[in-house]
């Protein structure tokens, strides 16, 4: 027998082999405990959604790249910001232990080259297996790998680029969506990775020219196999073959009785861009994870949700494109 759930625990937005997807929970009607596995809804722009979100927000629990396993004590967490999990089980997450040296991974890893607008350069890690996800789930516009190997040859190696200072370990979600309204063509893109990745090596030989002679053929770690220049871009995985509107609200934190709607209009990283009921909502997935959601039934005229009746308890701050005189560009809208 299936129960066709009533209420649902947002667990926010991933992507799965190149394809971005919402994750929900099913609460049934008891509304607190899961009454199946974790839903995964796979979504694009003009897809649509209405959600009713309620608190109080709480743990998400585990995801171990397969599968979510369930807050023990389903705790209640802070309703603002992007994190989702209690302390126990953010101190028992796989992904915040390896990030953090306190864990050992026997799989393959990829070290990458981010490059998330002009002079947004980062440097990270990924496990080999998730291929190109975990750079679509961070925004990465366009990448190349450096090298893959084991876990820890690949955080030396990552050490080793960021020491150069060529490479930052985080840009900032602001950093990365001002770049939006200025992404240079695609040609032009791959052309910055490719200095980077150039500049990254050149760096390396350096310091292994400082050295000495005797240290075998550059001082990369030993253990690792180095990649050849490949620039992949993804910004028409994310809808960003043109630029977002030059205005828009950002979702800056829910509260009880929030209501999420409007056409899905762009997907990037884990941020998805709406035709909200008051214009354009940049809403971070990261912020509505853990709230419980309803479904409302509501028409949408024109693309765009009409007839709420709540005031939506979103709150949201104003982003407008710096600079804003370049009258005859298209934009998204
Ligand atoms: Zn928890």
């Amino acid at each position: 027998m299936t129960e066709f759930p009533t209420v649902w625990r947002s667990t926010g937005l991933h992507w799965e082999s190149a394809v971005p997807l919402l994750t929900a929970i099913p609460l049934g009607r008891t509304e607190q405990r899961p009454i199946a596995e974790e839903r995964r809804r796979p979504i694009a722009p003009g897809q649509q959604i209405c959600w009713r979100l309620r608190g109080p927000r709480r743990c998400t629990g585990l995801w171990n790249g397969a599968s979510r396993t369930d807050c023990p004590t389903a705790e209640v967490v802070a309703s603002v910001g992007v994190q989702s999990q209690c302390r126990a089980c953010a101190a028992a997450d796989h992904g915040r232990a390896l990030a953090s040296d306190r864990a050992t991974d026997h799989r393959t890893f990829a070290l990458y080259l981010a490059w998330f607008g002009p002079d947004l350069i980062k440097v990270g890690i990924t496990a080999a297996e998730r291929d190109r996800d975990r750079l679509l789930e961070q925004g990465a516009i366009a990448f190349t790998l450096l090298a893959t190997g084991s876990h820890g040859a690949i955080r030396r190696a990552e050490r080793l680029v960021t020491g150069t200072g060529l490479a930052a370990e985080r840009i900032g979600a602001r950093e990365k969506a001002d770049a939006w309204w200025i992404l240079p063509p695609e040609n032009e893109r791959a052309q910055l990775v490719e200095a980077a990745y150039t500049a990254i090596h050149d760096a390396v030989a350096a310091l292994h020219a400082g050295r000495g002679a005797d240290h075998g053929p550059g001082l990369w770690p030993p253990g690792l196999s180095l990649a050849s220049l490949k620039v992949v871009d993804q910004a028409i995985d994310f809808g960003l073959t043109e630029p977002p509107p030059r205005t828009y609200a950002e979702a800056a934190a829910v509260r009880d009785g929030a209501i999420l709607a409007g056409e899905i209009k762009a997907i990037i990283g884990r941020l998805l861009l709406l035709e909200g009921p008051a214009g354009p909502l940049l809403v971070d997935m990261r912020r509505i994870a853990g709230w419980q959601f309803t479904l409302v039934p509501v028409k949408f005229i024109a693309g765009r949700p009409s007839g709420l009746l709540h005031p939506s308890a979103l709150y949201s701050t104003s982003r407008r494109m710096p600079r804003d005189d370049r009258g005859d560009q298209k934009s998204l809208f």
